[in-house]
């Protein structure tokens, strides 16, 4: 077992936070690991991306950006507008099909925001 050659690091010649393409597969291959190890991490994550699907009915809904969700939460009290909570809060577009703005935003916890996505569907 010689490592008199030396062993090369595997960092050599590359620049600190350099996102190859290679390496974008690596984290791709680490979370699938994850996803294997933990399913239920896996229906969970599933769980988000339908959601988030049910948001883009149309193409025409946006995600509000960090300061309309400000607004809006601020306008809701930082309240959940379905049972009051004051934890974790989301915007939910009151019309899926509408447009992104303050109106047809709602400040809701994510477990109503779970319940309204499955009256919807
Ligand atoms: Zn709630
Ligand atoms: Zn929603």
């Amino acid at each position: 077992m010689g490592h008199k050659k030396g062993q090369i690091p595997w960092n050599l010649g590359k620049k600190m936070g350099e996102h190859t393409k290679e390496h974008n597969i690596k984290i791709g291959e680490g979370v699938k690991k994850t996803f294997e190890e933990f399913p239920e991490i896996k229906e969970k994550m599933k769980e988000r991306i339908k959601e988030k699907a049910g948001n883009w009915k149309g193409g025409i809904i946006r995600f509000p950006s960090i300061a309309m969700k400000r607004r809006v939460f601020e306008r809701d009290n930082y309240e959940c507008q379905d049972c009051g909570l004051k934890i974790d809060l989301d915007c939910h577009h009151l019309d899926p099909k509408g447009l992104t703005v303050d109106e047809n935003l709602v400040s809701l916890c994510p477990n109503c925001h779970r319940l309204r996505h499955r009256k919807v569907a």
